[in-house]
C-alpha cells in the first residue's frame, strides 16, 4: 500500500499555486470589491445577472487556465486535454479548494466547463462545442433537473418529439449552475418509454439562441457566488439530429458515466474547504485570549479541533481510495457516494467549528467563514442529496 501522493499532482499544485500568484492574486486586488463583505451587491445587477465587469474576470481567468492547461487537465489528451487521472484531478481541487472564496475558482471550469459527458461528441460537435470549450472561449451547462423532478431526474417531464427530420423540445430546467451565461446547453429530454425508465432520455446540445431557449429567471441563493444559477425554458426548440450527442434514447448512460468522478471532485472540494476552515481556526486558537489564555489552552476548543482534524483525515483517505479505484477499472459506487456524503458534511462541520472558536467575529461579515457556512449547506444537496447518497450505498450493501 503506498500512501504517497502522486508526483504528478505535487507538480501541478505548485504550479498552480505559481498560476494564482501570477495570474489571479493581481485580479483579487484590482477587483476586491467582489470579494469583500459587499460581494453580492457588487457581482449581481438589479435583475441578479452577474454584472459584465465580474463575467470578464472570471473570462480572463478561464482563458488563461486554459492556456495554462489547468482547465481541462481531466479530460484526455487527443482532445486537448492534460489526461491526468482521477486520483491527481481531486488532490489539485483540494488543493484550490484550500483558500478564502476568490477568483481561483475558475481555474478548474467547474459546471460550465469542459466535461467528460462531452466525450460523446462527434467529429463536428467537437470542432464546434468541445475544441473552444477546452480553450475557455465559450462555457456550457448542464441541464438536467426541472421543478417536479430532482432526485428523481429519470421521472423528467421535458420531451423531445420527432417532427420531420427536426426534434422539438418543450419542457422547464431549474437551478443550472452557469445557465444564465452558458454558449449551449446539454439538455436532457425523454425521446421514448415511460416516466422513470432509464432508457428513453436523449441529450441534446442546444444553442442558447435557438428560437424557443431563454433564461426564465435567476434564482437567488443562500451562498456560492450570487447568479450562477436559472430556470431555463425550452419551448417548441427545433432541433436536428446533428445537435443529439451520442445516442438517442441513452443520454442518462452518457452522464451517469461521469457522475462518479463528480461526486469524488466534491468531496475533495469539501476536504480542502474543511482543511481551510480549520487552519484558520486553529491559528486564531492560539492567539485569542480569554482569562488570560489562549483559547485552545482550553479542551472545550481544543477538542472540536483535534476531532475536526481527524474527520478531515478520514474523508481524505476516503476519497483519494474511491479516486484510486475508479482509476484502476474498479467499480466504486459505494465509494464515491461515501465520499461525496461525508465530504459535504465534513465542510459543514468545518464552517460550523470555525464559526464557533471565532465567536462573535466569525458571525461578522469582515472574515470569509460566514460565506463558507452559507455556500457549504448547497455541499449537502447538490450532485445527489445526502439521502440519495445513503440510498446508494444502501443499494450496494444489500
Ligand atoms: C446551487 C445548486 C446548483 C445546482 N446545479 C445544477 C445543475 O447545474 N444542473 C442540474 O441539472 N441540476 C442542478 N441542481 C439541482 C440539484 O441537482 C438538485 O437540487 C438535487 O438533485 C436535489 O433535487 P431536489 O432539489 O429536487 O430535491 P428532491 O428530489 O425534491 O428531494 C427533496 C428531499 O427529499 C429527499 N429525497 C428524495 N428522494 C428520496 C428517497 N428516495 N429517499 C429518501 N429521501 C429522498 C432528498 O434527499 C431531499 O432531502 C443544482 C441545485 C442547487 C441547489
Amino acid at each position: 500500500m503506498d500512501f504517497s501522493e502522486p508526483s504528478e499532482a505535487i507538480q501541478i499544485r505548485k504550479a498552480i499555486d505559481e498560476f494564482i500568484e501570477r495570474e489571479v492574486a493581481p485580479l483579487e486586488r484590482e477587483h476586491d470589491r467582489f470579494l469583500g463583505e459587499d460581494y453580492e451587491r457588487h457581482i449581481v445587477d438589479d435583475d441578479h445577472r452577474q454584472v459584465p465587469e465580474y463575467r470578464d474576470v472570471v473570462a480572463e481567468i478561464r482563458q488563461k487556465s486554459a492556456e495554462a492547461g489547468f482547465y481541462g487537465m481531466s479530460m484526455p489528451v487527443d482532445v486537448g486535454g492534460g489526461g491526468v487521472d482521477v486520483l491527481t484531478r481531486s488532490i489539485v481541487g483540494e488543493h484550490v479548494s484550500n483558500r478564502p472564496p476568490g477568483f481561483h475558482s475558475a481555474i478548474l471550469g467547474g459546471a460550465g466547463g469542459p466535461t467528460p459527458i462531452l466525450l460523446a461528441c462527434d467529429e463536428r460537435q467537437r470542432e464546434e462545442y468541445l475544441d473552444p470549450l477546452m480553450e475557455g472561449e465559450i462555457t456550457t451547462c448542464f441541464a438536467l433537473t426541472e421543478p417536479d423532478h430532482g432526485s428523481d431526474p429519470h421521472y423528467m417531464d421535458t420531451t423531445a418529439e420527432r417532427d420531420g427530420d427536426e426534434w422539438v423540445i418543450n419542457g422547464e430546467k431549474y437551478w443550472i449552475t452557469n445557465g444564465p451565461y452558458a454558449d449551449f446547453a446539454m439538455v436532457f429530454a425523454r425521446t421514448s418509454g415511460d416516466d422513470g425508465d432509464y432508457d428513453g432520455i436523449t441529450c441534446f446540445l442546444v444553442d442558447e439562441e435557438t428560437s424557443g431557449y431563454s433564461v426564465d429567471r435567476i434564482h437567488r441563493t443562500m451562498g456560492l457566488t450570487p447568479g450562477d444559477q436559472c430556470a431555463l425554458a425550452f419551448n417548441d426548440v427545433r432541433v436536428g439530429d446533428e445537435q443529439v450527442l451520442g445516442e438517442v434514447d441513452r443520454g442518462f448512460q452518457t452522464a451517469m458515466d461521469w457522475v462518479g468522478g463528480g461526486r469524488i471532485n466534491i468531496a475533495a472540494t469539501g476536504v480542502g474547504k474543511a482543511q481551510y476552515l480549520l487552519d484558520k481556526a486553529t491559528d486564531y486558537a492560539s492567539s485569542r485570549e480569554t482569562f488570560g489564555k489562549p483559547i485552545g489552552h482550553r479542551q472545550g476548543i481544543s477538542f472540536q479541533l483535534a476531532d475536526l482534524a481527524t474527520e478531515v483525515e478520514q474523508v481524505r483517505w476516503l476519497y483519494r481510495y474511491a479516486a484510486w479505484k475508479l482509476d484502476n477499472g474498479e467499480r466504486a459506487r459505494k465509494e464515491e457516494s461515501m465520499a461525496k456524503l461525508r465530504g459535504a458534511e465534513l465542510y459543514n462541520e468545518a464552517a460550523d467549528v470555525a464559526m464557533q472558536v471565532h465567536g462573535g467575529s466569525g458571525f461578522m461579515k469582515d472574515l470569509p467563514i460566514e460565506r463558507e457556512y452559507r455556500s457549504a449547506r448547497v455541499f449537502r444537496i447538490f450532485e445527489g442529496t445526502d439521502e440519495i447518497q445513503r440510498r446508494t450505498i444502501a443499494r450496494e450493501l444489500i
